[in-house]
């Protein structure tokens, strides 16, 4: 059993796409934190087993549940299989998410839907479930000053437009309000709601921008900071954020992008 002193120990976390990247860095570093971890993966169920074998290794407890997010009969199955296997969900991180890119006027409407589906529509159908399920079980003063904490993974792209990329940046355009409104809705039952927008983050969605020096150094010239993010930045400040160190912070997103949204053109006096 975890220490109960570790920030979430007692809590359990659902984490979508946890099978590679942000999400399963997030449920290492939860995990890790104390928490019981339900990974949730569509397809190859191979990065979440690993995930979940590296939270057990660190002697916490941890489970793999397959689930597509955009499909409200699995979501609400997720679920039911986090309480039924821990008891109930005390933190969600609806981090799963994809890109479909395509010049505007080539856009399909399925690559539209896809990706505002799982993008935008999977992040309601999570969080519902999520508070739906922390109204039902009721405060636990001894594991969280709050009811329970939801963190939506958006993006830079939520405040940076992205030409290609017209149907990724509306979602998380959306992801914004959705959050917001989520946070003023549920604020005084004490349902703690946040965003991480991460910027170059180094994971299978954007490889192409970062596996080779030239892509690499390319990348670089948005990045004031001058590093690509990894994972784990992401992860640890998941874990901050669903502690009760944060317990003020509400309705808010936080930018993790080592500066991308400074306006990096007018570095060099613009
Ligand atoms: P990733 O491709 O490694 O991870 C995305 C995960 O979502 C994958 O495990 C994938 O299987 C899963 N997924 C896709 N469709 C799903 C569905 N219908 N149901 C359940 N799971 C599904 O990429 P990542 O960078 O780790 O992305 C994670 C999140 O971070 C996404 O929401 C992405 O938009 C966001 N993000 C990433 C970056 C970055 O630079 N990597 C930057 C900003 C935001």
């Amino acid at each position: 059993m975890p220490s109960t002193n570790l920030p979430l120990a007692r809590q359990t976390a659902i984490v979508t796409g946890a099978s590679s990247g942000i999400g399963k860095a997030c449920a290492i570093a939860l995990g890790q934190a104390g928490a019981n971890v339900v990974l949730d993966y569509v397809g190859n169920p191979t990065g979440a087993e690993e995930a979940a074998a590296q939270i057990r290794a660190s002697g916490g407890q941890a489970m793999t549940v397959a689930c597509d997010v955009s499909q409200e009969d699995q979501v609400i199955a997720l679920f039911q299989k986090a309480v039924a296997a821990f008891g109930t969900v005390d933190i969600l991180i609806n981090n799963a998410g994809l890109q479909k890119d395509s010049p505007f006027v080539d856009m399909s409407v399925a690559d539209w839907d896809l990706v505002l589906n799982v993008n935008l529509k999977g992040q309601f159908l999570c969080a519902r479930e999520a508070i739906r399920e922390f109204i039902r079980r009721g405060p636990r003063p001894d594991v969280s000053v709050a009811l329970g904490k939801i963190i939506c993974m958006s993006s830079v792209h939520e405040i940076i437009p992205w030409a290609g990329h017209a149907n990724y940046a509306a979602s998380k355009g959306g992801v914004d309000l959705l959050m917001k409104s989520i946070a003023q809705e549920h604020g005084h039952l004490k349902v703690r709601v946040n965003s991480i927008a991460p910027g170059a983050i180094k994971t299978p969605i954007n490889h192409e921008a970062w596996d080779s020096p030239k892509a690499e150094k390319h990348l670089l010239q948005l990045i004031p900071y001058k590093r690509v993010g990894l994972p784990e930045d992401i992860g640890k400040l998941a874990v901050f954020l669903c502690s009760d160190d944060s317990d003020y912070i509400h309705g808010e997103t936080i930018f993790i992008d080592g500066g991308m949204t400074l306006y990096p053109g007018f570095e060099d006096n613009g």
